[in-house]
C-alpha cells in the first residue's frame, strides 16, 4: 500500500502498491505502475481548496457539473457522502464537501485506476472541522499566502494600486539618477520583465520584511553595486553567485558598518509593480 498524507490538513489516503506520487506536479497527481508523465491512463490527480457556499450542498453540484454526454451521479469517500460523480466518456472526476473544504479527485478510466479509486474511496481520512477551519482561514489570509510565496522562492504578488512611473528608462543613467536623487522610478528586473522599485537598502545585509510587507508586493532583490541593475527574487538564485552581467565588482569588498559585503551584489527592499 501507498499511504499519502497531507500533514498540515490531516487528508489521507491509500493507494494500492506500485502506485507513486509524481512530486515534479504542482497539482497532487498519483502515476499507476504503468502510468507517467504524459499518459492518461493509471493516473489520478486531487484538487483541494475552499468552495462558493452555495455550493456545499451536493444537489447544487449535481446541477453545476452536470454536462453533455456525462452522467452525474452520488458517490461516498471515506465516510463522507456528500460526494458527486461526473463520469465522462474518457474519465470521471469526484466532488466532495466535507466542512466547507472541496476535494475533486480526477481518475483515468482503465482498470487499474479504478481498483486503486476503490481504495482510495475506503481509505480516505478527512480533516477534523478543526483542522479544515484553520486550513481554510490561512488559505484565504494574503499575509500567509504571501509568506508562502516567500518559501516558495516566489517573488511577491504586486499590490493592487501601487503609485508607480511608468515608462523609466532602462538604462544606467536613468537608473542611478532614480536611486541617488532618491526618486522611485520603475526598474526592470535584468533578466525577466518584472518591475520593481527600490525602497530601501538597509546596510545590515539582510532585508527584513514582515508579512505585511509581502502581502503589499513588497520583497527583496539584488542590486548591483556598481551599475544598480536588479535582479529579482525569482531570478536571482539561477544566475551565478554575487556577479552582475555588467562584469564589475566581482572581486570587491566592501565595509559597511560591521558588515562586510563581497562581489557585485547587494540584497536591497523593492515593491514588485509587476
Ligand atoms: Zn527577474
Ligand atoms: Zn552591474
Amino acid at each position: 500500500m501507498m499511504h499519502y498524507k497531507r500533514e498540515d490538513l490531516g487528508f489521507s489516503f491509500e493507494l494500492p502498491d506500485g502506485w507513486k506520487r509524481d512530486e515534479h506536479n504542482l497539482t497532487l497527481t498519483f502515476y499507476g505502475p504503468n502510468g507517467g508523465l504524459g499518459r492518461t491512463s493509471e493516473l489520478i490527480q486531487i484538487g483541494i481548496g475552499a468552495i462558493l457556499p452555495q455550493y456545499f450542498s451536493p444537489q447544487s453540484r449535481e446541477k453545476f457539473l452536470a454536462e453533455p454526454g456525462a452522467e452525474v451521479l452520488r458517490s461516498r469517500v471515506g465516510d463522507e457522502d456528500n460526494a458527486v460523480l461526473l463520469k465522462r466518456a474518457r474519465d470521471s472526476e469526484i466532488s466532495v464537501v466535507r466542512d466547507a473544504v472541496h476535494y475533486t479527485i480526477s481518475f483515468a478510466h482503465d482498470a487499474v485506476t479504478k481498483v486503486a479509486i476503490e481504495c482510495l474511496k475506503r481509505t480516505a481520512r478527512f480533516p477534523s472541522p478543526q483542522q479544515a477551519q484553520s486550513a481554510l482561514r490561512s488559505a484565504s489570509n494574503p499575509e500567509h499566502q504571501a509568506v508562502a510565496r516567500m518559501l516558495r522562492g516566489q517573488s511577491p504578488v504586486p499590490a493592487a494600486s501601487t503609485p508607480a512611473r511608468t515608462g523609466a528608462s532602462k538604462g544606467f543613467l536613468g537608473r542611478s539618477m532614480g536611486l541617488f536623487r532618491g526618486e522611485r522610478v520603475a526598474q526592470q528586473c535584468e533578466t525577466c520583465p518584472k518591475q520593481m522599485q527600490v525602497l530601501e537598502f538597509s546596510g545590515k545585509g539582510r532585508v527584513s520584511l514582515s508579512p505585511r510587507d509581502l502581502a503589499s508586493g513588497i520583497g527583496q532583490a539584488e542590486q548591483c553595486w556598481e551599475c544598480a541593475r536588479l535582479y529579482c527574487a525569482e531570478c536571482y538564485p539561477s544566475r551565478p553567485q554575487n556577479t552582475c552581467v555588467c562584469g564589475r565588482g566581482r572581486d570587491s569588498v566592501r565595509h559597511v558598518g560591521t558588515i562586510v559585503y563581497r562581489g557585485s551584489l547587494r540584497l536591497v527592499k523593492v515593491r514588485y509593480l509587476t
